[in-house]
């Protein structure tokens, strides 16, 4: 009698299980519809579960977004979402992950390289590659369009585990990301001294001593900083000036020769030349004394008091009057005047879009994910839509060319108005969209104008370091290195600027990076290159 109540309450535990994950409504997957040669819109309208984050400025409800309204119609999938902002989504990913109350898929899910092959690993998301070829034509041609993309999708193993977003602002040598900050120059302070714009090192140098010396505000004190900046600050760092000395530098200090190698600058003889350049600026007071431990509110609440400095968008600094341009490219000691690409590639993010184990309406899920990247869908996506009667519009569609065209931004912030109407998921954006799908937004038009004239005819060099797909392996052999090496290199970097001795502690420099592993860094990275590129 006992050993059968046993078998009963063990059947009724397993019953209850069951019924748990048989996709009733509390579920956080949806059932099988059993849904074949879907074709949209259904006859019946059916739900999938997704996980999402949005800005705090978006509504709740994701499905109160007009994209999404429009989707649905199109379709007949109804979302049910779980949405979280941005600050907590990380956290509730991660639980509802490691919970195994899984959604149907995570839609901007954040995920990294490390999070795609771990979760691929134990078996939480599965490989796309099949549906992607099978029920995603727009995605294909995207892909087919574009075969590096499907390089970067496609993880060590051979299996794509994501679904990417991209977002191209011009391509090549003209893309919007070809280099980070650019030299902004005060112009007006030049007229005022009655200076030309500096063309080499030298006449820069001249041009930042009168900066300091000759009150070029007019305001009776020497408040001036020539050189505003954050060393080893990314865009806010002097490296883009640094491209005509040695083989110039960028932010991770790598760069691809033409022949394919990959080079660690910071171990490069010119090298040396660069910090003993800005070495002397230093010591002429020319750079300002915040510009190794600022923060970027610190950075930006002296803008009006740079003479030069570097960042991405003036805006954000100086705001757009006329009175910063760009500083053009310098001559080097050999007579050329080069710029050093930033490494990465376009706009690019490998993991905005997951499917789980739990799902069970694959053909069904990859075919409404194919909706996004359709053309005019992925400009909506990423950007804003059109015809929102009750809030501002990032666009109006023009209905005699069915092109989406940006509408002037009367004021508000981009990011703010985008934030509200996007849904910044799995899409994709080609250069030649643009003049055909949709118009360029007017701040990017402005920056690859500017990269035209004063960036891109100085690149020598096209070789970047893309976006490779580390192994497991590879991605913790990196970050043991990576944790001391860059501390240090970065380290050094900011400490020559100030004491001048790089000439003297060279030597001992190049065999320190070697007990910190240089050379297994350089070789793994330049096999991922190699897998990557060829
Ligand atoms: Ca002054």
């Amino acid at each position: 009698m006992k050993g059968i109540t046993k078998i009963l309450s063990i059947l009724l535990i397993s019953g209850i299980i069951l019924a748990g994950c048989s996709g009733d409504k509390d579920s956080a997957s949806s059932p099988n519809y059993e849904l074949e040669n879907v074709e949209f819109p259904l006859e019946e309208e059916v739900t999938l579960k997704f996980m999402t984050q949005s800005s705090p400025l978006a509504p709740t409800d994701p499905n109160e977004k007009l994209i999404y309204q429009r989707l649905e119609e199109k379709t007949g999938v109804h979302i049910d979402w779980k949405n979280y902002t941005h600050d907590a989504f990380t956290e509730k990913r991660n639980l509802a992950l490691a919970s195994g109350e899984l959604p149907d898929a995570i839609l901007d899910a954040g995920f990294s390289n490390y999070d795609l092959l771990n979760y691929a690993e134990d078996g939480t998301i599965v490989p796309v590659e099949d549906l992607i070829d099978e029920h995603m034509p727009n995605l294909k041609k995207v892909l087919d369009a574009r075969p590096e993309y499907r390089d970067w999708i496609t993880a060590p193993d051979g299996h794509i585990y994501s679904f990417p977003w991209i977002e191209e602002l011009g391509n090549g040598t003209e893309r919007i990301q070809v280099v980070g900050g650019l030299p902004w120059i005060n112009v007006k302070w030049l007229d005022e001294l009655g200076l030309d714009m500096p063309t080499n090192y030298e006449e820069l140098k001249e041009v930042l001593i009168a900066f300091k010396t000759q009150d070029p505000n007019g305001n009776g004190e020497q408040d001036e900083i020539p050189m505003g900046t954050i060393i080893n600050g990314w865009d806010q760092d002097p490296a883009i000036i640094l491209g005509s000395i040695g083989l110039g530098d960028n932010g991770d200090h790598t760069v691809v020769s033409e022949d394919g190698e990959v080079i660690f600058t910071a171990m490069q003889e010119g090298y040396k030349d660069q910090i003993n350049y800005l070495n002397e600026l230093y010591e002429l007071g020319l750079i300002d004394q915040e510009a190794f431990e600022q923060d970027w509110n610190t950075f930006i609440s002296k803008g009006d008091r740079y003479g030069l400095y570097f960042t991405w968008d003036k805006a954000n600094v100086t705001g757009m009057s006329d009175d910063y341009q760009v500083l053009p490219t310098l001559e080097g000691p050999t007579g050329e005047r080069i710029i050093v690409q930033q490494n990465g590639g376009v706009g690019f993010d490998r993991g905005r879009m997951v499917i789980t184990s739990s799902n069970k309406n694959l053909e069904l899920t990859a075919k409404w994910i194919d909706q996004l990247y359709d053309p005019h869908h992925s400009v909506q996506n990423n950007w804003g839509t059109y015809g929102d009667t009750e809030q501002q519009n990032i666009f109006e569609l023009d209905e005699a060319t069915g092109m989406l065209k940006h509408l002037p931004l009367e004021g508000s912030a981009p990011v703010e108005l985008r934030e509200k109407t996007n849904i910044a998921g799995p899409l994709a954006i080609l250069d030649e969209y643009y003049g055909t799908v949709t118009t360029k937004p007017d701040d990017a038009a402005w920056r690859l104008d500017l990269l035209k004239e004063y960036i891109v005819p100085y690149i020598k060099n096209e070789n970047y370091y893309p976006h490779v797909y580390y192994s497991l392996e590879e991605i913790e052999e990196l970050t043991t290195i990576e944790t001391d090496l860059i501390e240090y290199t970065n380290r050094k970097r900011a400490e020559w600027i100030m004491n001048g001795t790089v000439d003297e502690e060279w030597d001992e420099y190049l065999q320190e990076l070697e007990r910190l592993n240089i050379d297994s860094w350089l070789q793994l990275k330049q096999e991922a290159y190699d897998r990557t590129v060829n």
